[in-house]
């Protein structure tokens, strides 16, 4: 049984010397309680945060121990009732191949539904954020337009599609890459444009003529400052996530428009996937049709091997992840 461990705490942008891959004993389930091979692993951007030793909405990792998130696998090992082996479930110790769960925190998924992986992705988390945090946090609706960041990644992606299938009137992405903007207009945005190419503010008002009614952010900074730019009258942001300071020591340099708030009546509404589980069943209903109709389409970007988890966490902050980066473990 092979886990990874934060060996130190990074400061700025992680390296392969922060985490240290140990050998443990496969454990032994004890009453209530099971034990999962796992499959696959999430890697996301939030676990960036709990590398800290800050106080927050989860608790940092410890040192010298496992890091843990989103994974499904197979249950190997069971004293809990309801739980046999050979069931798929999904819980929240990853970064190692086999975990020790209480059965309360394990959840039964049917790989007859949907490949395993889809349940860390497009029916998992990231969906039911991309769901949650249009269509409730920023209330989109039909005839709006809507501008989307990070919009190749996982919940991005996942946005945009589900902006067009509301009636969004016009949909804009942005993202990191030639190939990722390519993927984005495959996808059915109506636009799209790589951050890279001069100031986002400047990328959005040619993208969006007549301004976004709907901003989805995730990553703040100067994508924050050219959405409220860009923003009409009575405008609303999901602020979902600001991957552009994760990485930095500094405190960002913008959004320096904030004042336009006021001027715009415009709505700034963090929000947290956790506070939206009564939309689950709804989100999986309605997602489960799409993916069924072809309508939704999704990517995942799989590193293998539990030794390369680092390496792939590391490579989801560079952006070399199209659609949800996703470890095999
Ligand atoms: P993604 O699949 O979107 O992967 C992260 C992407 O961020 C990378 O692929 C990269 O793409 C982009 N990125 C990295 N650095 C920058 C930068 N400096 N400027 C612009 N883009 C950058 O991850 P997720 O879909 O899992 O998460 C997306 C966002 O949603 C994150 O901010 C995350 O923290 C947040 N989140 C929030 C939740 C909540 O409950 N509030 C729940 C889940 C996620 P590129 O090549 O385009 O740069």
């Amino acid at each position: 049984n092979r886990e990874i461990h934060l060996a130190s705490r990074p400061q700025g942008w992680p390296t392969a010397d922060n985490f240290r891959l140990v050998e443990a004993e496969v454990p032994t389930p004890a009453p209530g309680q099971l034990v999962v091979r796992n499959r696959f692993m999430s890697v996301d951007p939030y676990m960036r945060g709990r590398m800290n030793d800050v106080k927050s909405y989860v608790p940092p990792f410890q040192l010298d121990a496992p890091l843990d998130g989103g994974a499904v696998g197979e249950v190997v090992a069971s004293e809990a009732e309801g739980f046999k082996p050979g069931d798929t479930v999904l819980h929240g110790l990853g970064w190692r191949e086999y975990a020790l769960l209480d059965a309360r925190a394990a959840r039964k998924v049917d790989p007859s539904l949907a490949p395993v992986s889809a349940y860390l992705s497009v029916l998992g988390m990231t969906g039911l954020t991309a769901y949650a945090g249009l269509l409730e946090v920023a209330g989109m609706q039909p005839g709006e337009s809507v501008f989307v960041s990070a919009a190749a990644g996982s919940v991005g992606s996942l946005v945009g599609q589900i902006a067009k299938l509301k009636g969004a009137s016009r949909v804009i992405g942005s993202a990191g890459s030639p190939a990722k903007v390519e993927r984005l207009k495959a996808l059915g945005f109506d636009a799209a444009f790589d951050y890279h190419d001069g100031p986002v503010r400047d990328s959005l008002k040619a993208a969006a003529p007549d301004g976004i009614d709907v901003y989805f952010d995730n990553v703040g900074g100067d994508h924050l400052e050219a959405a409220i730019a860009s923003m009409n009258l009575h405008g609303r942001a999901a602020i979902c996530g600001m991957i552009a300071q994760y990485n930095e020591t500094e405190p960002p340099a913008a959004p320096r428009n904030l004042a336009l708030v006021i001027g715009k009546r415009l709505t700034l509404r963090g929000f947290l996937v956790g506070d939206h589980g009564h939309l689950r069943d709804r989100f999986v209903r309605d997602m489960s049709g799409w993916l069924r109709d072809g309508k939704i389409s999704y990517d995942e970007t799989v590193v293998d091997g539990i030794e390369n988890a680092p390496e792939a966490f590391l490579g989801l902050l560079r952006g070399q992840n199209l659609g949800k980066m996703l470890v095999r473990v």
